[in-house]
């Protein structure tokens, strides 16, 4: 294990956290984009140019690490790229603003869903790959780079429409099946992508949310497909879904999965204790009332509240809002840094 000063650096430390090993400190890994339009201003790199040029997405992301001080990177800031790659229309906004798949269905049946010849060499998919490449050459392994490949569930909203695909699922559940079967391949093939590029880890978000679908049906449609995406992408994956999941939190702890990116809707001592070692936790700093309206004060007693929960690494709970002040971001670390000096 390389060191510096006796200590690890930054991508060990969050690889030894994601295998479940020994730390010096928690890490603070963020899953899912940190970069506001200040670091874009930083850096020269803005929304939504960032988005479709590797070497300006590579050098906004790099911000997450150099100017925040958190221990990993993370290149894939939106939704967009494997969406765009496949044939949706998106919406691409200005700097201050996330770009979005417009959700206007391009499948309706399973025997529909095509990956499109030249998919990984579009502009789009492109992107994110190369991006992960630059920053792979610039950091030689001192930080981890976290790529992005979104899950079947998720893929069914984006190309078929979120009430089409819903409705599907209670209607057929043998066609959904179907579907996510043929989906799953687009996340396979992103993914396998941005690990050959150089990504140490991947975050999979799948939106099988409280707000919309029950625990039941985690078990029932995706338990065992993400068991399957575990087994077959080469590095340790973080599991994303938004919103209350306390309540199929132990089916998730079975996904195989390395870490769970868990939302500020579900109290992280609970959320240990359920997952009971069997897979890690990542969050679950609250955006819009903590990170974006408060002060470093109220980040620093969230960052508190998990650390003492025993949650594995830190994080803001999903895609900070563009214009977070980076006070409140670098509270995170420091936060952290100063609790494991106190314990
Ligand atoms: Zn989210």
């Amino acid at each position: 294990m390389s060191s510096i000063n006796g200590k690890m650096n930054s991508r060990d430390r969050v690889l030894a956290a994601l295998a479940g090993g020994k730390v010096d400190r928690t890490p603070v890994c963020n899953p899912t984009s940190v970069v506001t339009v200040e670091l874009m201003d930083l850096v020269d790199a803005p929304f939504p140019e960032a988005n479709r040029n590797p070497e300006l997405n590579a050098r906004l992301a790099a911000t997450g690490y150099t100017e925040l001080g958190f221990d990993s990177i993370s290149p894939y800031f939106t939704g967009i790229h494997e969406s765009a790659a496949l044939g949706c229309d998106i919406q691409w906004e200005q700097k201050d603003n996330w770009p979005t798949v417009v959700i206007n269905p391009i499948w309706d049946h399973p025997d529909n869903i095509k990956i499109p010849p030249g998919f990984l060499e579009h502009k789009d998919a492109l992107t994110i790959v190369r991006s992960i490449e630059i920053l792979a050459q610039n950091f030689k392994k001192e930080v981890a780079i976290v790529g992005k490949t979104f899950g079947p569930w998720t893929l069914g909203y984006f190309t078929f429409g979120v009430q089409n695909f819903l409705l599907m699922s209670i209607d057929d559940p043998e066609m959904t099946k179907r579907a996510l079967d043929k989906l799953k391949e687009i996340s396979v093939i992103f993914g396998e992508a941005q690990i050959a590029a150089g990504a140490d880890v991947l975050t999979f978000p799948d939106h099988a949310t409280g707000d919309l679908v029950s625990g039941e049906y985690y078990r029932r449609f995706l338990l065992e497909l993400h068991q399957e995406m575990a087994e077959r992408l080469d590095v340790p994956l973080i599991l994303h879904t938004c919103g209350y999941t306390l309540d199929r939190l132990d089916s998730i702890a079975q996904s195989g999965m390395a870490s769970f990116h868990f939302d500020s809707k579900n109290d992280p001592a609970e959320a240990v204790k359920i997952a009971d070692g069997k897979i890690g936790l990542v969050g679950n700093i609250n955006n819009p009332v903590t990170l974006y309206s408060g002060g470093p004060e109220q980040v620093r007693d969230e960052v508190n509240k998990c650390m003492e929960a025993g949650v594995n690494m830190i994080a803001p709970e999903c895609a900070i809002p563009l214009a977070t002040r980076l006070e409140n971001l670098m509270e995170i670390p420091k936060a952290v840094r100063e609790w494991t000096e106190r314990n």
